[in-house]
């Protein structure tokens, strides 16, 4: 079959590779039908994360329909149209019973997954994620093998479309998982930094949820007009101003927003201490956007991380932090939780995550679509692609 592989540092090609078979009574074998490129694959293609091995099959938003189920699969069946949630979860471990999926303590053997020295093994594995996260193959591909299906995969009616539906398998739950972190309610503010997928869907959500305020920040203008349009969202051009964060507070009545979410993790563009740690070739993050949701988070607020974090970070206000009462929260989403009530919103049409498209590719075009999506030509907000075109 045909995958979009990974053979180094912004170098995947699509190849031909072995078919994929059951392993596994749980399994299913999948033909994918359409797969998205996502900015967490991004940190792949950069080099950022390791653990990746030559011919690695990426991608962990996809869907499509069932090919073949394990004997031991009651919960789809051949012929059956499905997404594929990226956190592959049993089920019935101590966090899967408290819908912690992305902390499934089954799925991942965590070999070779010694966290900056500590004995931290990651959590659940996950499709086309390197092998810290179980080496599992990724769904940029025609063919993929599903682990654990009786807890992952959700049918979805023929109604809808692959692009309405695609999303449910990571940056609409990771979007809602964010805002619900951020206990966003009619009446209350949020600041919204990074406005690429997640940011997008996060601010779809906080609408949902009857947020008064949204801010959003990044440096693209199309992504900003974007969320204006769409969202209703204020945009703020960080390039453009010394301190995004200030501008928040000075909307908010110098207290600043009820809540923050970066939804731009640990490659954020724009600081000082950016330039610093590439001048002198230093690890880690600048921390940039979390140190903007401090200053323009208010006391007793929220700051709601769904942005991916790795390493170490510098410029972390702790003591701002502390002085202000702030909570933290984040992490993985638990995307099989949130499945169902956001498939009935897509439903009723209150969610149109497919609004944010603006490529429809062939899996051939792979590659293409990664240098486009990291570079943001073209207009580039999210691609799909589809296989056996
Ligand atoms: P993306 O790369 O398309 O978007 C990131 C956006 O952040 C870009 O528009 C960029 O211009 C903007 N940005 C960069 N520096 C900034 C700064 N200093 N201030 C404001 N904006 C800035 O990626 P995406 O698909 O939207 O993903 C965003 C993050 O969410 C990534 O870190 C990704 O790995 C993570 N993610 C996490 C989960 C989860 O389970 N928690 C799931 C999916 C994605
Ligand atoms: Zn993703
Ligand atoms: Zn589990």
């Amino acid at each position: 079959m045909r995958a979009l592989t990974y053979h180094g540092t912004q170098d995947v090609r699509v190849d031909n590779v072995a078919d994929p078979v059951l392993q596994h009574p749980q399994d299913i074998l999948l033909r994918v039908t359409a797969t998205a490129i996502c900015g967490s694959d991004l940190h792949l293609y950069r080099g950022k994360v390791p653990g990746l091995k030559e011919g690695d099959i990426l991608g962990h938003e996809f869907m499509g329909v069932v090919e073949e189920a394990g004997p031991a699969v009651t919960r789809v069946k051949r012929g059956d149209r499905v997404v594929i949630p990226f956190v592959i979860a049993c089920g019935a471990c101590y966090f899967c019973e408290r819908q912690l999926f992305a902390g499934c303590e089954t799925t991942n053997d965590g070999r070779g997954a010694i966290l900056n020295k500590k004995d931290l093994r990651p959590g659940a594995a996950m499709f086309g994620y390197t092998h810290l996260y179980g080496g599992v193959p990724g769904g940029q591909a025609e063919f993929v093998r599903v682990p654990m299906a009786n807890t992952g995969p959700i049918g979805v009616p023929d109604a809808l479309s692959d692009p309405q539906v695609l999303f449910l398998s990571d940056i609409l739950p990771t979007g809602y998982q964010a805002v619900l972190n951020a206990e966003v309610a009619p009446g209350t503010s949020v600041a919204i930094f990074g406005a690429g997928p997640v940011g997008l869907m996060s601010a779809a959500c906080a609408r949902l949820k009857g947020a008064e305020k949204i801010f959003i920040v990044d440096q693209h203008e199309e992504r900003l007009r974007f969320a204006a349009e769409q969202y209703g969202a204020e945009p703020i051009n960080f390039a453009k101003m010394d301190d995004p964060a200030q501008a928040i507070i000075e909307a908010t009545q110098f207290r600043g927003v009820d809540a923050s979410i970066d939804a731009v993790g640990f490659e954020a563009k724009g600081s000082a201490v950016e330039t610093v740690l590439t001048t002198l070739k230093l690890e880690g993050s600048s921390g940039e956007v979390l140190r903007q949701a401090i200053a323009a988070t208010r006391r007793g607020g929220i700051v709601s991380v769904p942005g991916v974090y790795a390493g170490f970070i510098h410029a972390f206000l702790f003591g701002d932090a502390f002085d202000k009462g702030l909570q933290f929260r984040m992490g993985q989403t638990h995307v099989q939780r949130y499945m169902p009530e956001l498939l009935e919103y897509i439903g009723l049409g209150t969610l149109r995550p497919e609004a944010i498209v603006t490529h429809h590719l062939t899996l051939d075009e792979a590659a293409r679509g990664y240098e486009m999506f990291d570079k943001k030509q073209d207009g580039c907000r999210k691609i799909i692609l589809t296989p056996g075109m």
